[in-house]
């Protein structure tokens, strides 16, 4: 769904809620103190600054949240060896009717159908080859899609939209609480883009945010306490995927292996893997590395296996080899 039809979607939801006021056109310049705690919002509006008061402030600002900066909480900053650029077409069929992901390591890609007949199309290519890429932008994202395999027949399609895209975002992590507030959605953690999940997380993350606090929201519970149990549940249901999308976006432990049609290339030796087998585990990036391995082991490719996993392998989703070093 494109995000022209989403925002919308949940702005109405939100107006037609029953004891929701929505305050469009407000920007949050300042938290209101007390005792240690947060207890409000200043706002700058239309009409001028205005203060609400509140027993518990949601920031729900994305990545670059203004109410973490504003309440002194610090952030993670994961580095990304990837960029992306994508657009949305029409008249771009995708073989099934289904998404389709291009892991072609380090460089990825993926088509999804969109609402009403559209499809968003993304490359993201390792950071080395954007200076290169931005010099001819279109070309050179017209060039990524016709050399992926079995590639959506871009050239028959109609693009509907810019070419827009993100050079350099890095993947964030804050603690999700504190005080007084709590950080839902990017603004408690932002993944790569890569895994077209943020949407899904900012939601999810909202709706453990209403179930842990609901009561104390009524004034029938204890706040930090509700707020605690948040804290909990969003680090234990996404720690592990950041974790994992950090290791893949950094790049760093991955040792590529090509595949194109059935024909796999190794690039690690049997001694560097066994090297990599051998060492101690520990430190924060070996169990998302393993996690890593994991996931994609079943694929065959790279794990020490021989030829058969290419041929095995669903033609349209490129899985590579990955070891750990
Ligand atoms: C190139 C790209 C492609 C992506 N593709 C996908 C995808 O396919 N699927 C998917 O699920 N996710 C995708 N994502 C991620 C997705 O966009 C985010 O995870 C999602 O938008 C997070 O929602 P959010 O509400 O937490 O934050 P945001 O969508 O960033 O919304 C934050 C809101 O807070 C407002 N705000 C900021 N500061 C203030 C302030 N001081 N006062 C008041 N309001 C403020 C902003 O104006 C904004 O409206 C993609 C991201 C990028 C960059």
């Amino acid at each position: 769904m494109r995000r022209s039809v989403l925002d919308p979607l949940i702005r109405s939801r939100a107006a037609r809620t029953p004891g929701v006021d929505l305050l469009l056109g407000h920007r949050v310049t300042a938290l209101v103190r007390e005792a240690e705690r947060t207890a409000g919002v200043r706002a700058s509006t239309g009409a001028g600054e205005r203060e609400i008061g509140a027993r518990l402030v949601v920031g729900a600002d994305g990545k670059d949240s203004a109410v973490a900066k504003l309440c002194g909480v610090p952030s993670r900053l994961h580095e990304n060896g990837r960029f992306g650029y994508l657009a949305h077409f029409r008249g771009l069929p995708l073989h099934g009717g289904i998404g389709h992901t291009w892991f072609l390591e380090p460089d990825m890609a993926y088509a999804f159908p969109n609402d009403d007949g559209v499809t968003v199309l993304a490359v993201l290519p390792d950071k080395k080859r954007l200076p290169a890429f931005r010099e001819d932008l279109e070309g050179s994202f017209f060039s990524f899609v016709r050399a992926l395999p079995q590639a959506p027949p871009i050239d028959d399609a109609e693009r509907i939209s810019k070419i827009v895209g993100t050079v350099d975002y890095p993947l964030v992590s804050r603690r999700p609480t504190a005080p007084g507030v709590a950080w839902i959605g990017d603004a408690a953690l932002t993944g790569d883009p890569l895994w077209g999940v943020g949407c899904g997380w900012a939601l999810q993350s909202a709706q453990w945010l209403t179930e842990a606090v609901a009561p104390a929201a009524t004034r029938r519970g204890d706040l930090d306490r509700s707020l605690a149990v948040y804290a909990r549940r969003h680090r234990r249901r996404l720690r592990g995927h950041q974790s994992l999308a950090i290791d893949y976006a950094r790049m760093s432990h991955l040792l590529s292996v090509v595949c194109s049609h059935g024909r796999q290339t190794r690039l690690c030796t049997a001694r560097r893997r066994a090297r990599a087998d051998r060492r101690p585990r520990r430190g924060p990036g070996t169990p998302a590395a393993d996690a890593t391995r994991r996931l994609l082991r079943p694929h065959g490719v790279g794990s020490g296996r021989g030829g058969p996993a290419a041929s095995a392998m669903d033609p349209t989703v490129i899985v590579p080899g990955v070891v750990a070093c």
